[in-house]
């Protein structure tokens, strides 16, 4: 006899500040959720340090300690937080079916799809050992850029992401450097004028990052020009890595709109995707803002979206 397949109202799809907010609306909602965290509990923000621009928190809190906090409030109203991974989803059949960890299979009404997007970066030896020490490197500069302030730094990348970080590190720091690997920039043409014409920014052109030095924290970064081959070594306290994100949204291509970076398309104004029943919130679906608190505040449209569905279906 074949074991009974689980059937949920509402399964949420990541654990990030969108997924833990969906959560403790569609929870107080009675809509029952469950919760899969996927391989990272807590999403980008657990390897983050200080968070001092989430709303509620005047002394700041560690990403790990706001990830628990949202977690714990989540549960607090009955959503049932499991670790595991979706790894395969039939989004057109009704209920929807689900397969976590490539094993159970599911079945939900709604979900709500929260996987979040992940930083590149470079992938150096010291780049990844300082960053998980919290020591001065980072993929977010709006998160990040305070705690350099009057100090110097470096920022790689070239498209709209690197020049609106460069822009924004300009006003904080004394002065940016930003490392671009070809002779041009990818980044549209007003925000290149932008940076060209902030004074505190220096743009090395054609060149990569050879080393990031410093036991504890970033001391000085070392620069290769890669048409001539010349070193030089930058003295700065911070190093920003803004060569894009990757949404999560692999397990979702051929069933879910997405732009051509993978995004997923969502109607303007709301979380609804191009599949009844089936709504994207937080980083999975937004390049632009990117923000635990945008994130959060998509996941409560999130939940509101599918408890309207639900009754919409006459599903109670
Ligand atoms: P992009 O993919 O547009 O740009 C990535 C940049 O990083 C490119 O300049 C690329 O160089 C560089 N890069 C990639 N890999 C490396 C590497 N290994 N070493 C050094 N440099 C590297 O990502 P963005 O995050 O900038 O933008 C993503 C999307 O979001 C875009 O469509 C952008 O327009 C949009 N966006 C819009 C904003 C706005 O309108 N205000 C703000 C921010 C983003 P190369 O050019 O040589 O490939």
């Amino acid at each position: 006899m074949s074991e009974k397949i689980e059937h949920v109202k509402c399964l949420i799809i990541g654990s990030g500040p969108a997924g833990y907010t969906a959560a403790i609306y569609a929870s107080r909602a009675d809509l029952k959720p469950v919760l899969y965290t996927g391989m990272v509990p807590g999403g980008q923000l657990t390897e983050t340090t200080e968070v001092d621009n989430f709303p509620g928190y005047p002394k700041g809190i560690t990403g790990p300690e706001l990830m628990e906090d949202l977690k714990a409030q989540a549960e607090r109203f009955g959503t049932l937080v499991r670790f595991g991974m979706a790894t395969k989803v039939d989004l057109t059949s009704t209920p929807k079916k689900i397969w976590i960890d490539e094993t159970i299979e599911m079945t939900a009404d709604t979900i709500i799809i929260s996987t979040g997007a992940s930083a590149k970066w470079l992938g150096l030896e010291n780049e990844t050992r300082l960053r998980l020490n919290a020591g001065g490197v980072s993929a977010c500069a709006v998160c990040d850029g305070f705690f350099y302030k009057g100090q110097d730094v470096v920022i790689v990348g070239a498209g709209d992401t690197a020049a609106e970080e460069a822009t924004y590190l300009s006003k904080l720091c004394k002065k940016v450097y930003m490392i671009v690997r070809r002779s041009d920039m990818r980044a549209s043409k007003a925000m290149q004028t932008r940076v060209k014409n902030t004074p505190n920014i220096e743009i090395l052109w054609d060149s990569e990052t050879h080393d990031i030095i410093g036991k504890d924290t970033v001391e000085s970064v070392i620069i290769k020009n890669i048409k001539t081959n010349e070193l030089r070594t930058l003295n700065v306290t911070g190093f920003f890595v803004a060569i894009g994100h990757k949404p999560n949204t692999d397990i979702f291509k051929g069933q879910l709109k997405m732009d051509e970076l993978g995004y997923l398309d969502v109607v303007a104004g709301s979380s609804k995707t191009n599949l009844p029943g089936v709504f994207a919130v937080g980083d999975c679906a937004d390049k632009t803002y990117r923000q635990a608190v945008t994130a959060a505040g998509s996941g409560c449209m999130g939940a509101l979206d599918a408890e309207r569905w639900l009754a919409e279906q006459d599903i109670h």
